[in-house]
């Protein structure tokens, strides 16, 4: 970089973004196009800031010396500093945290740093020494408030004030920690702090990171998954319709082209997208918060999918009583199949196009590396809406899920139909009830999908439209499918132990998603107060006991052990129906180190702290 100010590798001061506050970062790099260094905290953060807001170390420590010359001799700034109830340097724990920070503002209200008070408001942050063991684990509120008390000795502001002793020396290690998160402990003041942080965050957008490293094996990987997962699902479709599924009968042989094409069973899955979307907009149901974004907006989501889970359940109890054939569903798969392909082809490319037009807070971070196929798998753009109607929000919750159960529904007819049934086999109701049980579970607490990684992460293209429209409603019922003709009868002690299965994955799902739901809408949540947690750079804190203590990822726990009582009723005999165990667990697996990816780059060093203290990531002393 020979004609710039800093060079790779200089250790500079940089400013928090947000705040007036400056740090030792070490610069890694600088993006000719939008002008900005990428640079590394101490703990491990890494960010993207202005060239203005980074200073060489020399002229930091004159511009220190000076304000701090210019401090001490200033006797009307101590008289008015004494005067000012506001302006105590001891926190008092009944002041809430944004009145800190708003005294803290004051105190530190310099000519220069005057029109920043209100940015300190929303983001000020202190460098506080992090203890390395046992300090981190029994991290109750109450020691953490005192430890951070003794502790404002690391402090450093532009203005030069408090500037004190390296405390690197006592420590080594440091967290960057936001006063905000000084709330977690005091319920009462949480919510105005939250709601302050939605009007008066700054826009971070351009100090946060433009794109995260490719994962999916790249921009190789994102074209063979784009063409082998259609592929994938032509294989499971017409595997499980073999008389002998086994995979030693791999490949089936094709069926003629136009048996693929039916425009009616097209104009069905049509309306039924029509038909979710209508209730998607009824006003009726909840509107609910979003997680706050870079742009330091939250959205607004309209969590009615229970409700739209009954209407649509009613509609189809109502067709069958009137003498509508549900097991047109198992006769067409194949061209049903084909026609959602086709839908979910055509609204990635649609998103595609319109995220071009996207700014560049309303991007995700994981789908703008430049390459178009790459982009266009993992999708660009985060929250793309059509006025307030949301479409990842909407395809993720709605068409495929509930379509999901209402394919499993036809499927038992077909069976009975097939199989000369009067009721659909003991094998056939576990798989129906227990999957009904997932997706009215999921849109029971829809709001808890506003914190997994698909709403908060991942932009909306090919990945997730057609993982939503396709991969969930016609693999996600290949057991069901496999059992229309693939009998499997189940003793009652079998069915019973299954059961049990089913309800202890549930349980540790359920427990843990809304745990970390809570904790995330709000980490004063008096129920919350009892799990210790360490607080990280961001502002956010991670919950290190509880059922987030036991394993990283005890959602997932819970999930794979549900997914073995869904396969569990279609025996041994052939591996087909086990297909959705298998892909689960390659599906976790990757799920769980893309997100430790993600969360070491955005908690740096607390995340380390996090994994070193729970040491399982899915598994207790396995995994
Ligand atoms: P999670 O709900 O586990 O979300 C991961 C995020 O949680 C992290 O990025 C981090 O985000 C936050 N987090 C991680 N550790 C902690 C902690 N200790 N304390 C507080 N917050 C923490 O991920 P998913 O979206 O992958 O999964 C959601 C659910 O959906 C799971 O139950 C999963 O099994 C299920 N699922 C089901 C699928 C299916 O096809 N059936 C597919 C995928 C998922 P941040 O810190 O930014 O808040």
């Amino acid at each position: 970089m020979p004609s710039l100010k800093y060079q790779i590798g200089d250790k500079v001061m940089g400013r928090w973004p947000g705040s007036s506050l400056y740090y030792e970062v070490k610069v890694l790099g600088f993006d000719g196009k939008s002008r900005l260094y990428t640079v590394i905290y101490k703990d491990g953060t890494e960010l993207e800031l202005k060239e203005q807001d980074i200073m060489s170390l020399t002229s930091f420590q004159v511009r220190t010396r000076s304000r701090s010359r210019s401090n001490s001799r200033s006797p009307g700034r101590r008289r008015s500093r004494s005067r000012s109830p506001a302006r105590t340097t001891r926190r008092s724990s009944s002041r809430t945290a944004a009145a800190a920070a708003a005294s803290a503002a004051a105190a530190e209200s310099t000519p220069s740093s005057r029109g920043d008070a209100k940015l300190k408001q929303a983001a000020e942050v202190k460098l506080s020494p992090m203890q390395q063991d046992k300090a981190t684990e029994n991290n109750s509120n109450d020691k953490h408030q005192r430890k951070e008390e003794n502790n404002t000795a690391s402090k450093v502001n532009e203005s030069g004030a408090n500037v004190e002793a390296d405390p690197e020396k006592n420590q080594g290690r440091y967290n960057l920690r936001r006063r905000k998160d000084d709330g977690d402990a005091k319920a009462a003041e949480a919510k105005s702090e939250e709601e302050e942080e939605v009007s008066a965050a700054p826009a971070p957008a351009a100090a946060a990171p433009a794109s995260t490293p490719l994962d999916f094996g790249g921009k190789m990987g994102a074209l063979f998954w784009t063409l082998f997962l259609p592929a994938w699902v032509l294989f499971l479709v017409l595997q499980v319709n073999q008389k002998d599924p086994s995979l030693a009968n791999f490949p089936p042989a094709l069926p003629p082209l136009e048996a693929f094409w039916d425009p009616q069973a097209l104009g069905f899955v049509v309306l039924w997208i029509v038909f979710q979307a209508l209730l998607y907009v009824l006003p009726v149901g909840k509107l609910s918060e979003g997680v706050l974004l870079r742009s330091g907006k939250r959205l607004k989501y309209r969590t009615n999918g229970f409700f739209a889970m009954v209407l649509s359940a009613a509609v189809a109890a109502a067709a069958v009583y009137q003498g509508v054939d549900l097991t047109y569903i198992h006769s067409h798969f194949l061209q049903l199949t084909t026609a959602s392909f086709l839908i979910s082809t055509l609204l990635s490319v649609y998103l595609y196009v319109r995220s071009r037009s996207a700014g560049p807070d309303e991007r995700a971070l994981g789908g703008n590396s430049g390459n178009v196929i790459y982009d266009f798998f993992k999708g660009r753009e985060l929250n793309p809406r059509i006025k307030e109607f949301d479409l990842k929000f909407f395809c993720e919750m709605r068409p495929g899920l509930i379509g999901w159960c209402l394919i499993n529904f036809a499927l038992a007819l077909a069976e009975m139909k097939q199989q000369n049934l009067d009721m659909p086999s003991y094998s056939m109701i576990l798989v129906n009830v227990f999957q009904l049980l997932y997706v009215v579970d999921g849109l029971w607490n829809e709001e808890a999908i506003l914190t997994t990684m698909d709403l908060m992460h991942d932009g909306f293209g090919y990945m997730l439209a057609f993982g939503d429209l396709v991969w969930v409603p016609f693999t996600y019922t290949l057991q069901a499918n496999y059992l229309v003709s693939h009998p499997n009868p189940l003793s009652l002690p079998v069915l019973a132990a299954i059961v049990v299965l089913k309800l202890v994955g549930f349980y540790i799902f359920r427990k843990s998603n809304s745990e970390k739901n809570a904790f995330r809408r709000n980490p004063s949540d008096p129920k919350l107060s009892h799990l210790k947690r360490i607080p990280t750079a961001t502002g956010k804190s991670l919950l290190v006991s509880g059922w987030w203590g036991v394993v990283r990822h005890p959602n997932y726990l819970g999930d794979l052990i549900m997914a073995l009582a869904w396969s569990l009723p279609c025996g041994f005999s052939h591996l087909l129906p086990w297909y959705y165990m298998i892909y689960f667990i390659i599906l976790l697996v990757h799920r769980d180190s893309r997100d430790m990816n993600e969360c070491r780059r955005k908690y740096g060093s607390a995340w380390d702290e996090y994994c070193r203290t729970v040491r399982y990531r899915i598994i207790p002393r396995v995994y």
